[in-house]
């Protein structure tokens, strides 16, 4: 049931400037850009964007900002790191009021949100101890071969719409613990946010003394995006979006021999086996492809099922389809907001026309609910005669393609025969199964789960993915490692020159 009674623009203008009063950052008013809800579909504040020429001055500061920086001890390094998560658990309603105002996210999600950034500060504080390098056994007598982590540089983060905050938290809480100073381009659909994050960061180098400019935020369009992407003074650009910007960012920042971490589309897929555990499935479906409204880079977008139990599945799933509250993010209960724009609807609506002409069948919604101001959507379920072209694109709506199999062989390969290899995982209670799917030739993704869904990581472990998903690995595990250079040192600690190879020369 849609709920009509929706906030006013007036209210979330209200509600947004309160949580960023709290937060103590004044918006910088002007006709650049405007924030807008998807709530409503409407503007709620113009603002002033950054210039190239400012944006060409924020990175030289960051540049010098790093001088310092990457000589600092790593764990005086992890004090500001600490002193932000510390400012974020203050803050986190605040932000997540944001959240919501700005991507439409469901207010459990959006405080989840937060709670990842929180958890990326603790991880990114205890790795401020551990940035370990080896020993390596040197065939050399009296020599001892080691390797050492220095910081990179500057890290320019490029970021999405759809986790506005987190993405953000897990390149920057990371990068500067590794001694890198960072400015951030983020989506010019989520400036409030932006300006908030970048706030509280602003408040922890204050606090903690640390270099005031090793932070720059760049409140701009995809131009000055372009502009830090071609900067030879970015050493690392981490870009999360399409994958149409990935293929844009790539080769430029290839050409300068720069580094990229490219964090792109997914299109993630759940085998559902005939020993599966229904009930199970069910819930770790519904929440992976209708949660965040289908606008997770980790949703679930295909569900291949066994044959035999693909009516039942499709049938128990339609009910729950049928029941799901939409709209109003911040109201208790809703569990599917708004998508973040009338075109996203649209990209809905045409992927669903597709889909039907090439013979595949809507069982559960797919709609788009009238009247409403923003783009609330009914989330869909359609079952194809076959992996069309369709079904193997990202379409950034909550739409779930339902694909049948008879063997475990057929599954894996209707799997992995996309371009993207993000996320997956398998619903089975026969063990050699979920570990063949987690094999070398299962599963191709970054992302392989099993009895669990698709959408939903922790911090703790490297998130990325394969193939057209960008090959980037970032938040926890040593993803680490791309944030810092690394150098072999050989040191001889003996009287005679010994070369490697058993090379004689001058002997
Ligand atoms: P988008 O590609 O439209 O924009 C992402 C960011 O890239 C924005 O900040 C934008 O200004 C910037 N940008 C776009 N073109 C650029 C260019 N040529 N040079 C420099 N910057 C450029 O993506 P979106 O609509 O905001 O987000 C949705 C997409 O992001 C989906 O495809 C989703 O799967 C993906 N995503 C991936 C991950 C991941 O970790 N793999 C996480 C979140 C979102």
């Amino acid at each position: 049931e849609p709920a009509s009674n929706l906030p006013t623009t007036p209210q979330l203008r209200d509600r947004a400037r309160a949580a960023l009063d709290r937060i103590g950052v004044s918006v910088p008013e002007g006709d650049d850009l405007h924030a807008r809800s998807p709530i409503t579909g409407e503007r709620l504040f113009g603002l002033r964007a950054t210039t190239a020429e400012q944006a060409r001055e924020a990175i030289g500061q960051a540049a010098e900002a790093f001088r310092t920086w990457r000589v600092t001890p790593p764990p005086a390094r992890g004090d500001l790191v600490r002193t932000l998560g510390e400012l974020l658990r203050a803050h986190k309603s605040d932000l997540a009021d944001l959240i919501t105002v700005e991507a439409g996210k469901i207010r459990s999600e959006a405080l989840g949100e937060v709670q990842e950034m929180i958890d990326i500060c603790e991880f990114a504080v205890g790795l401020s101890r551990q940035l370990y390098g080896r020993t390596i056994a040197s065939e050399r007598p009296g020599h001892r071969l080691a390797e050492t982590w220095h910081p990179l540089g500057v890290v320019g983060v490029i970021s999405a719409f759809n986790f506005p905050a987190a993405v953000w938290s897990w390149n920057t809480a990371v990068a500067l613990v590794c001694g890198d100073a960072v400015v951030w381009k983020p989506s010019e659909l989520t400036p409030l946010v932006s300006l908030a994050a970048g706030h509280l960061l602003d408040r922890a180098i204050e606090q903690t003394r640390a270099p005031r400019e090793l932070h720059r935020l760049l409140l701009a369009g995809r131009d000055v995006g372009e502009q830090l992407v071609d900067d030879p003074r970015v050493a690392l650009i981490s870009a999360t979006g399409s994958t149409r910007m990935g293929r844009e960012v790539g080769p430029r920042v290839a050409a300068r021999f720069g580094r990229v971490l490219l964090e792109l589309g997914g299109n993630n897929a759940t085998v559902v086996a005939p020993s599966a555990d229904l009930d199970l499935a069910l819930q770790g479906i519904v929440f992976a492809a209708a949660g965040t409204a289908g606008q997770r880079c980790t949703t679930l977008r295909r569900l291949i099922v066994h044959r035999d139990i693909a009516d039942q599945l499709v049938e128990r799933l339609a009910g729950v389809y049928g029941r799901l509250p939409i709209g109003d993010p911040f109201a208790d209960g809703t569990l599917v907001g708004p998508l973040i724009s009338d075109a996203a609807a649209d990209a809905m609506a045409a992927a669903l026309e597709r889909a039907q002409a090439d013979g595949g069948k809507i069982v559960a919604g797919g709609r788009r609910l009238d009247g409403l101001g923003g783009a609330y959507v009914e989330p869909a379920i359609v079952r194809m005669p076959r992996q069309t072209a369709i079904v193997r694109e990202e379409t950034f709506a909550p739409i779930l393609y339902v694909l049948t199999y008879d063997t475990f062989e057929e599954a894996v390969a209707l799997h992995n025969d996309v371009p993207q290899g993000l996320s997956s995982s398998i619903f089975t209670r026969d063990q050699q199964e979920a570990e063949r799917f987690l094999a070398a030739d299962g599963s191709d993704c970054g992302i392989a789960n099993v009895n669990i869904g698709t959408s939903g990581a922790e911090i703790g472990g490297a998130f990325g993915g394969e193939k057209e998903t960008g090959g980037g690995r970032e938040s926890g595990s040593d993803a680490w490692r791309a944030y810092m250079r690394r150098a072999t040192n050989t040191v001889n600690y003996s009287s005679a020159l010994a070369l490697a190879q058993n090379v004689s020369f001058l002997s």
